[in-house]
């Protein structure tokens, strides 16, 4: 049996999203960014939002190499971190989905699940965030495989499923009922949704908007269910490497991570680096969160 999570004596809980590493078989300069990113912020937990590795893995062996960089940062320093799939992790064909989740999992510190499956999506699951006094729930967290390409008659990124919307509406009233309270969330996937354009015009929090959200062309409406239940207080995802603005909208947040890696398309006059979250046990919902990049002056020690 793994870990739970908790927050910590004081009442907090800190998580770091790493997003769009674009880890290949040689390690590169993203697994030391991650390392000092790491040391500075020292969080509870690591969320790794996607395209964590991509096609430069030409092998199961380049594969098995990728994630094992991947695994180095967290491991070394025993932080519990989990995954979700982005659309470029499984493009080297020689591992499937379900085959990588499963070397994830094998991982000490890992806490990701296979979890519900539809379609060609895996790694639907939620983890529970215990209170620092006892085993009461004080935050959840929502992962979900946005998947990949949308078919060709319409063309673009994929939209996440309806199966997968109903999932997370009976996993939020189950947890309600069992509970009997709204549990706070956050919710993390790989490509954003519509939603995100019209929360930036409108509510930009923080961070920098330098490209177009590459949404899906179809939108199941997970975002209007999510501020019916009322759960999810943010949606954080990567994949459009130039954006890691947190805007809001109906009371929720939604933002980038930016990127984390060298090898994806990136440009090296826009920093790498990640997103950081401070949940407070006293007040979970309203959670802070800022960018930590690769040239902040906090880094340079
Ligand atoms: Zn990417």
């Amino acid at each position: 049996m793994k870990n739970n999570l908790r927050f910590d004596s004081n009442g907090k809980f800190k998580i770091v999203q790493f997003t769009d590493i674009h880890e290949g078989p040689s390690r590169d300069k993203s697994i030391e960014l991650i390392n000092k990113i790491l040391d500075y912020e020292n969080p509870n937990m690591v969320i790794l939002s996607g395209d964590i590795i991509d096609g430069k893995c030409q092998t199961a062996e380049d594969v098995k190499k990728a994630i094992n960089h991947i695994a180095e940062p967290m491991e070394n320093r025993n932080v519990p971190w989990c995954i979700v799939f982005g659309n470029h992790d499984d493009e080297h064909n020689m591992m499937t989905k379900e085959e990588m989740m499963n070397l994830y999992m094998s991982f000490k510190h890992n806490l990701s699940q296979v979890g519900y499956k539809t379609f060609d999506r895996i790694g639907n699951y939620n983890l529970l965030v215990e209170s620092s006094k006892d085993k009461t729930p004080k935050f959840n967290i929502y992962m979900i495989d946005s998947g990949k390409y949308a078919p060709a008659i319409i063309g673009g990124y994929d939209w996440i499923k309806l199966t997968q919307i109903w999932w997370y509406k009976r996993t939020a009233i189950n947890l309600k009922k069992k509970y009997k309270r709204l549990i706070p969330a956050l919710m993390f996937f790989h490509i954003p949704l519509k939603k995100f354009k019209k929360a930036c015009k409108t509510g930009l929090v923080n961070g920098e908007r330098l490209e177009d959200e590459s949404c899906a062309k179809i939108n199941l409406c997970l975002f209007n269910k999510i501020v019916k239940i009322g759960d999810v207080k943010g949606i954080f995802v990567g994949h459009d490497h130039f954006n890691n603005y947190c805007a809001a909208l109906d009371g929720v947040r939604l933002g980038y991570a930016g990127y984390t890696g060298y090898g994806g398309y990136g440009d090296d006059k826009i920093p790498r680096g990640a997103r950081v979250f401070l949940i407070n046990e006293e007040n979970p919902a309203d959670f802070k969160t800022w960018t930590r990049r690769e040239f902040d002056t906090e880094l340079k020690k």
